[in-house]
């Protein structure tokens, strides 16, 4: 069994999560044996954490490249920390244990340590999942405060929600979210946090591009590190849980390196005025459902 550098947190039900995920997000165009050898190499190179999802379509490429490490001894089951996500099209309470099995398939696995719902909506088939052992922790992923309000006072609840994945990164720092989640024990797990991967039709092809700031570019130069791992260390000193996606073997070890450096309170500072709230991912197919996370402030 490898031991990996990547330290953990622990969270609000005693369960720990690695501070650096990998992200297995790829636009369409990617060939999906890309993800496989990419999330092989990642646990190669020590990233513990593996940030999937059901509408990623890639869940089986994911499953084979961690099935792989457990056959070749590097890493054991309980070494690996892999989160799904529920789908929206099966919020549906009777549909969740379904979703959720159909993922721990593609995946080869008997059981996730973290499911969260993609897109707000309800959370006790949720819960039933997690007593029934299919799951260890769960959690919700692009809430905005009032969202969370509402699953936090539901009569009744049996477990908080442990996390909150949402866009993140010093354009959108989303500096009062990550207080009122800390304030509630929630980890924010930070995505898109080297600025997403700008796909068109997706990503307006105007938005600034983050790893070209040029206040990042002399953060990373003082140091002698690069624009990612400032974008990735700045999450980390913050307290938020972030994930990387690379299928390029040299960037991806160069994330891992986020973990191996400091950045100044005055670094901290400085990337904190780079906030001007600017979203990548508007998910703006969904401006029209009730749900839709983005209006409110935060
Ligand atoms: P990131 O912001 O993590 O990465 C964006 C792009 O940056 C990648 O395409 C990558 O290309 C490139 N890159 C990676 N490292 C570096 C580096 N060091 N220097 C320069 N460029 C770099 O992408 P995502 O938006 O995909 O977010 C990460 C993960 O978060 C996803 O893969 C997914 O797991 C999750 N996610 C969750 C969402 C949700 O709704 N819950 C929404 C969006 C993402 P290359 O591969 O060529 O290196």
């Amino acid at each position: 069994m490898a031991l990996s550098r990547c330290p953990t947190v622990t969270m609000n039900d005693g369960n720990t999560i690695p501070i650096l995920g990998f992200g297995t997000y790829s636009s369409k165009g990617t060939p999906k044996s890309d993800c496989e050898m990419a999330t092989k190499v990642a646990i190669e190179v020590g990233y513990r954490h593996i940030d999937g999802a059901f509408v990623y379509g890639n869940e089986k490429e994911v499953g084979q490249a961690i099935q792989a490490k457990i056959a070749d001894g590097m890493v054991t089951r309980k070494d690996i920390f892999c989160t799904g996500k529920l789908w929206s099209t099966c919020h549906r309470p009777e549909l969740v244990r379904p979703a959720l099995e159909e993922t721990l398939k593609n995946l080869q696995l008997d059981y996730l340590d973290l499911y969260i719902i993609h897109f707000p909506v309800s959370f006790k088939a949720m819960e039933k999942c997690k007593d029934a052992g299919l799951v260890k922790s769960i959690g919700v992923s692009n809430f905005n405060r009032r969202q969370l309000e509402m699953i936090l006072n539901k009569a009744g609840l049996k477990y908080k929600p442990v996390c909150n994945q949402v866009e993140c990164h010093p354009y959108l720092n989303q500096s009062k979210l990550l207080e009122f989640c800390k304030s509630k024990d929630i980890i924010l797990v930070a995505y898109s946090a080297l600025g997403s991967q700008r796909e068109p039709r997706v990503v307006d092809e105007k938005s600034p591009f983050l790893l070209e700031d040029p206040v990042l570019g002399a953060i990373a130069k003082k140091h002698n590190r690069t624009p990612g791992q400032v974008a990735l260390r700045y999450q980390i000193q913050r307290g938020v849980v972030v994930l990387a996606k690379s299928f390029n073997e040299k960037r991806l070890k160069e994330n891992f390196q986020a973990l191996d450096f400091q950045l100044t309170p005055e670094d901290m500072k400085v990337i904190d005025g780079l906030n001007r709230n600017f979203r990548y991912l508007k998910f703006r197919v969904y401006q029209e459902h009730p749900n839709y996370p983005f209006n409110d402030e935060y």
